[in-house]
């Protein structure tokens, strides 16, 4: 990898505990390439007494940071925003080798992870107050936003970047400081962003980066009372836990969960359209997307057109190492994944499913799966309600608009949803009766910088990205001012 890399110290083999980075040591943990299980580097096994270390020096930099205008912290973003475009193809390199999506993948997501950055050093100055006519004739109301101080952040291995760079710009714009504990799949692409913060001059102790036990740690910053707000993306499961553990010091919360996205495809949609936003929806990043098509629901009268279509359209894209050209899918995180994926079309073949296409473990071996599609897909069915987070398109067929927004709505879950027509009147009465965060209408891809991405029910708490982003990172503070 170090050899692909024109910037080599973009891979550093150390965590940021306030200012001082700690190298790893032999007994460090390993990170593999999920192409290959070749080892990439090591990054260390960190202590409880290095979480706490890092969280004070967070509360000593957090200070001065806020007490800086909004326009200079806007400033230091722009500039950490710049590198990481400078070093797209560098950090984009870092993060196929620890994660496996194709590079051109990998360099749309370094494009988009840094857009929330350049996003928030804007943002940074429109933090504004309220002043709210008085209750009294001698009294006057003000409203101001404050930084919520310090925050801890947990994210997952499928956006190594982009997870990241979505909590820290609207929690440096604010005036936070945050202590990042990265997944331990892909912790170089963290540490690369940490190292490119402090060559934009993100002040010493304002962005620590934690390597080490996910559980360790995360009790650690959980607990503290400096700790005064948590922003976690991941499963639903692990977001529960970590709820219960900053009950006892009453966090601010910020989850973004898992999902289990309904697909709807009407009868009068653009079918090739709708095929294309399929593949995006449900194949980007090999299905590994919290807002992935789950259940792909096909109106009767186009189901087996568009069961053919997706069908023929994937057999032509390829699957195989994200460095090598041409490559469309990329191999599972893991070993489990794959087992998750091989259940998952188990269970609905023993109910009565047929394999449209793939179905198998792809001939590359390793953690590769063929992209499947399954047809005769029913509720009873594990696809129907757990997250398959794999290449694995299963597709009811339904008769009535009713019936499609009942069952699409038959879940935990809502954080994205997709549907399919050319009729606008049933996009708006569709889209209002989700019960999910966001649709996307004639679309396969809902996310950006300038919208609010976030979930109901079991999907999560808070917006990220949009300016109501921003105000997940502040509190409001009312001045009642008297004897006026
Ligand atoms: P995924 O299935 O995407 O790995 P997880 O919820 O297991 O989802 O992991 C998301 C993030 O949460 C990762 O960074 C992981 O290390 C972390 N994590 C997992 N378990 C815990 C825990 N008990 N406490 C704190 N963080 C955890």
């Amino acid at each position: 990898l170090r050899a692909r890399l024109s910037d080599a110290s973009l891979l550093r083999e150390a965590a940021l505990v306030g200012s001082r980075w700690i190298a790893a040591s032999k007994s460090g943990l390993a990170v593999t390439n999920p192409s290959t299980g070749a080892v990439i580097g090591h990054v260390p096994d960190l202590t409880p007494a290095d979480a706490e270390e890092a969280i004070a020096a967070a509360a000593l930099a957090q200070k001065a940071w806020a007490a800086r205008t909004a326009k200079d912290r806007g400033q230091v973003l722009r500039r950490w925003y710049d590198l990481m475009m400078a070093h797209q193809d560098d950090l984009a390199a870092i993060l196929t080798a620890e994660q496996g999506k194709p590079l051109p993948e990998a360099k749309g997501e370094i494009a988009y992870g840094a857009s929330f950055i350049d996003w928030f050093a804007e943002e940074a100055r429109r933090a504004y107050g309220d002043i709210v006519p008085g209750h009294a004739p001698d009294k006057r109301i003000l409203v101001l936003k404050q930084p919520i101080g310090v925050v801890a952040a947990i994210t997952p291995w499928n956006f190594p970047n982009a997870m990241i760079t979505r909590k820290a710009g609207p929690a440096f714009a604010a005036g936070c400081a945050m202590v990042l504990k990265p997944a331990s799949q892909t912790p170089f692409s963290a540490i690369a962003l940490a190292v490119l913060a402090e060559r934009a001059g993100l002040p010493a102790g304002l962005f620590s980066v934690l390597t080490g036990s996910a559980r360790v740690l995360g009790a650690v910053l959980t607990a503290s009372p400096v700790v005064r707000k948590l922003t976690f993306t991941g499963s639903t499961e692990v977001g529960a836990q970590l709820y219960a553990q900053c009950a006892p010091t009453i966090k601010r919360l910020g989850l973004e969960l898992g999902g289990n996205a309904p697909f709807i495809v009407f009868d009068d949609a653009d079918v090739d359209a709708a095929v294309e936003g399929a593949i995006i929806a449900k194949f980007r990043n090999n299905g590994q997307t919290c807002v992935c098509a789950n259940r792909i629901y096909v109106q009767a009268g186009v189901y087996d057109v568009f069961a053919e279509k997706l069908a023929a359209r994937l057999s032509t894209l390829q699957t195989g190492d994200g460095f090598a050209p041409g490559v469309t899918f990329g191999p599972l995180i893991d070993g489990k994944a794959v087992q998750k994926v091989a259940e998952h079309i188990a269970d609905a073949t023993a109910k009565g499913a047929s394999v449209r296409l793939g179905g198998r473990p792809h001939a590359l071996g390793g953690t590769f799966w063929e992209p499947t599609v399954l047809t005769g897909v029913t509720a009873d069915m594990a696809v129907a309600r757990e997250e398959t987070f794999g290449p694995v398109a299963p597709l009811f067929r339904f008769e009535t608009e009713a019936e499609v927004v009942a069952a699409a709505n038959d879940t935990e879950f809502g954080l994205a949803s997709y549907l399919y027509t050319r009729d606008l009147a049933c996009s708006f009465r569709v889209s209002e009766a989700l019960e999910y965060g966001m649709v996307g209408v004639n679309t396969g891809l809902v996310s950006t910088a300038e919208a609010p991405f976030g979930g109901v029910k079991s999907s999560g708490l808070g917006r990220e990205g949009s300016r109501h982003g921003l105000d997940d990172f502040l509190e409001l503070k009312y001045l009642c001012l008297g004897g006026i």
